[in-house]
């Protein structure tokens, strides 16, 4: 393992959407020399016409990459994107290998295990903020992993985040991740709930969400999605209903994976992966108020 990585080091970045974006363009603005690279040609046009440096293929973006940091849908395109033989040869002990998605936090500490097998080190390192926070570097970043391979990732990060937490052990940080997610999307559906219910006794839903947020109802889907993207009727927050599903499957399997008993998790996996189903998981995640909040 090598020491801290500063610019102007090579950086392979890999997926390129919502976030991957706006991220690597915070990294391209640090002085990093920076490799993006993403499997639908859609995303690459875009994140050409933002700015970031393309490689013609994964493993040329990775090739002498003192970081490969990943910012893919799932663990699982986390783990098809590190095994496709050519980017595995391209990893070698040098690299330190970054995972900013919101993966399963089981698989990956069998991911770090098969990595470590090989010499090479892999911090977890979800976010959380949001496509704003992400173009303006502020996002919450949750490191699980060895302490110095994160002390390594500390410029990547500051470019990137304003606040840096270490939970832990490898999988610490898509732990923390996960449950931050359930907690904020029971937040969601409590806040959805309350304006479907205050609405149909007559209360004004925005004299609701001024209420909620000067009182202790207040939480972060009151601050900045219900009146923003709910009541507005521009459900676009940047953050897909799919990926919220998939993060409080997430949630509830490592629930049930350690054996905790969390009836409150188990059914916000239930409701979120329903109204996934119902509207496509393309849609933003506040569309899941279009189930909850009756018509007109
Ligand atoms: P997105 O769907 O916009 O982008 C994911 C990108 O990955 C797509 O462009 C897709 O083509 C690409 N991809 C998939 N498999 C690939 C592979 N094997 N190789 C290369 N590219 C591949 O998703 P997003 O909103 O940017 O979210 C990315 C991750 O960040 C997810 O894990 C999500 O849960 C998490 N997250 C999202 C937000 C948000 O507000 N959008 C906030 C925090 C965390």
């Amino acid at each position: 393992m090598s020491g801290a990585i500063t610019p102007p080091a090579a950086i392979a970045f890999i997926g390129l959407g919502k976030m991957g974006v706006p991220m690597a363009a915070r990294l391209v603005g640090a002085g990093f020399a920076l490799r993006g690279w993403d499997l639908a040609p859609p995303a690459r046009l875009a994140a050409a016409a933002a700015g970031i440096p393309l490689a013609a293929a994964a493993a040329e973006a990775c090739r002498e990459a003192a970081a490969v940091i990943t910012m893919l849908p799932d663990g699982k395109a986390v783990r098809a994107a590190l095994e496709d033989p050519a980017v595995a040869a391209s990893l070698t002990p040098e690299t330190l290998v970054i995972d900013m998605s919101s993966s399963d936090p089981l698989a990956t500490r069998d991911l770090h295990a098969a990595l470590a097998a090989r010499g090479i080190a892999l911090v977890d390192a979800p976010v959380s903020g949001g496509v704003a926070r992400a173009i303006d570097g502020t996002l919450a970043i949750m490191a699980g992993g060895e302490a110095a391979a994160i002390d390594r990732a500390e410029a990547l990060f500051a470019a990137m985040g304003k606040h840096v937490f270490r939970c832990g052990p490898p999988g610490a940080g898509h732990a923390m991740k996960a449950l931050n997610n359930y907690v904020s999307a029971a937040g969601l559906v409590a806040a959805i709930e309350a304006v479907a219910v205050g609405a149909r006794f007559g209360l004004d839903p925005a004299t609701m969400v001024d209420v909620l947020n000067a009182s202790t109802g207040r939480n972060n889907s009151t601050e900045v999605k219900l009146k923003q993207h709910i009541l507005s009727g521009g459900f676009g927050s940047g953050f897909s209903i799919g990926l919220m599903a998939k993060d409080l499957a997430t949630a509830g399997a490592l629930a049930d994976g350690i054996g905790v008993d969390a009836p409150l998790a188990a059914e916000m996996a239930r409701r979120w992966r329903a109204a996934a189903d119902e509207l496509g998981a393309g849609a933003d995640h506040t569309a899941i108020a279009k189930v909850i909040l009756p018509a007109g």
